[in-house]
């Protein structure tokens, strides 16, 4: 079996996991700003590190996963002017800013969890961390990285060029970076546009605000990652993820932030899933695309023709490899609707599997099979979490199955077993889908509703020619499997006591 290999952007390329402090891991992955409901864009990263802290744990890593929430310091277009976005929203909803904040984050926790994703160890909040966050901010000014301006404090991005390199992450140099931005509006009270906030001075109307040594106010966007990371991981630890849209600025701030603090980076390993678009677009406000996780799971939006259960998107997320994009339309997630059941199918196949008869000139599935079709997915997940591949191969390992339903071919007891058991592993341990259960299962279980009619009306049939001892048949073996009949005026009626 091949070692785990990851890609890391900082060095753009796959490299060899190796923790820092053996058997276990840490790992710091970027939450939502909670202000709105959660959209695929949350539910991607979501889905992508679940299935990383899924498979470092079941390869025996004891992992403590950060995810934070931000609910302070995200200004409008992630850029150091404008309103805070959870602030504008207390203000146009006439709500205390908490009280957004805890709505949406537990909107969020729903709908992330519905996807099946695993809490993560510890979930702290900007507005919990402020003075961790202040400390890094008087170490940075401490190093000769900041300036206090008009109360508030910038990072001086010119001068930690100078000493150290900005833009490792993201592969930009400061030079294109000012050129990129000089068509913005002056600089008002940065020295360069390049420079970004670590403390803003509140304007008085502003209500989230903490006292502070520079003014009262409130921390930037990027100091709750560094200072909230560095807290409960340490000044150095292994992962850090989120989206491919942090890498510039949000991710390359933290890194100038942790080196400026501490005079070395704190992460070992950056990862990044790459974004979603819906059909061909961006997801955006402007397009009117931005469908909600939501609208998703009841069909709501006007841009989708069904409701998508959370197991069907989950599936969809899967299927394309983290670092490639997904493009989200009502026929591809049609086929993931279809590929989900079938793969489910193949699972209870696999569990009812009898012990046959070997037939001469018959093939017998061996546990030869097994052994490398396990080796097979160890490998996919091995290469940088190639889950497309996992699912390909469990797929071949449904047409095994059903070769064997369809008594095409052979299999003994034991090596059913094994099978069933790998799939399952695959499948829920570690891809993390689960069987649906409740109003999820709609159709299919108006479906069987619909058997049971069937098979009233043959009993009706059976009355009607005074076959009452098939007709008693039918009702008490209906009745042995939880259904109860009662005989009407016009005919039947029957429910499910389970
Ligand atoms: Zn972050």
């Amino acid at each position: 079996m091949q070692p785990l290999l990851i890609y890391n952007t900082l060095s753009r390329q796959k490299e060899l996991f190796k923790p820092l402090h053996e058997g276990r891991v840490g790992m710091y992955v970027c939450g939502p700003t909670v202000y709105g409901d959660a959209h695929l864009g949350h539910a991607r990263p979501a889905i992508t590190f679940d299935l990383l802290f899924r498979y470092l744990q079941h390869i025996g890593y004891k992992v403590r996963y950060v995810r934070n929430i931000t609910d302070v310091g995200h200004l409008e277009h992630d850029a150091d002017e404008g309103e805070d976005k959870i602030a504008k929203k207390a203000r146009l909803e006439q709500l205390e800013p908490m009280e957004v904040a805890q709505y949406f984050t537990n909107r969020f926790h729903e709908a992330i969890s519905s996807l099946n994703c695993l809490p993560p160890s510890i979930e702290p909040h900007a507005t919990g961390h402020i003075i961790e966050q202040q400390q890094l901010v008087q170490q940075i000014l401490d190093h000769g990285y900041a300036y206090v301006s008009n109360g508030s404090v910038y990072f001086d991005v010119e001068k930690y060029n100078k000493d150290y390199k900005y833009g490792v992450l993201s592969g930009r140099d400061l030079e294109n970076i000012k050129d990129a931005s000089r068509e913005l509006a002056g600089v008002g009270e940065k020295k360069n546009q390049a420079d970004f906030a670590l403390w803003k001075a509140a304007q008085p109307e502003h209500i989230m605000r903490w006292p502070s040594p520079w003014s009262d106010g409130f921390p930037g966007w990027h100091c709750e990652c560094t200072a909230m990371g560095r807290k409960y991981l340490g000044e150095h630890f292994d992962i850090h993820g989120g989206g491919m849209d942090l890498i510039f600025p949000h991710h390359e701030c933290e890194i100038a932030q942790a080196v400026a603090s501490q005079g070395t980076q704190m992460v070992h390993y950056w990862m990044h899933n790459n974004m979603i678009t819906i059909d061909g677009k961006k997801m955006g406000k402007s397009y009117n695309n931005f469908i909600t996780l939501p609208q998703f799971f009841d069909g709501s939006h006007p841009l989708l023709t069904q409701a998508y259960t959370p197991m069907t998107i989950r599936f969809f997320i899967l299927q394309a490899h983290y670092r490639s994009t997904v493009d989200f339309g009502n026929e591809a997630l049609q086929a993931a609707e279809k590929g989900f059941n079938r793969l489910m199918d193949g699972y209870k196949a696999a569990l009812r599997l009898q012990e046959g008869q070997k037939v001469k000139g018959q093939p017998q599935v061996e546990m030869k099979y097994v052994d490398e079709l396990r080796e097979k997915l160890y490998d996919a997940m091995n290469d940088d979490l190639n889950s497309p591949i996992v699912i390909s191969n469990l797929f071949d390992a449904c047409r095994v199955i059903n070769s064997v339903v369809d008594k095409k071919a052979s299999i003994t007891a034991e090596v059913a077993k094994a099978l069933a058991e790998v799939f399952h592993t695959f499948a829920f341990d570690i891809l993390g889908l689960a069987p649906e259960t409740g109003n999820s299962n709609k159709a299919r279980e108006e479906a069987f509703g619909h058997v049971v009619d069937m098979i009233l009306e043959q009993r009706q049939q059976a009355k009607n020619e005074k076959n009452w001892a098939l007709s008693d048949k039918i009702r008490d073996d209906l009745a042995a499997l939880g259904f109860e009949v009662k005989d009407t005026k016009d005919g039947f009626s029957w429910s499910l006591n389970k």
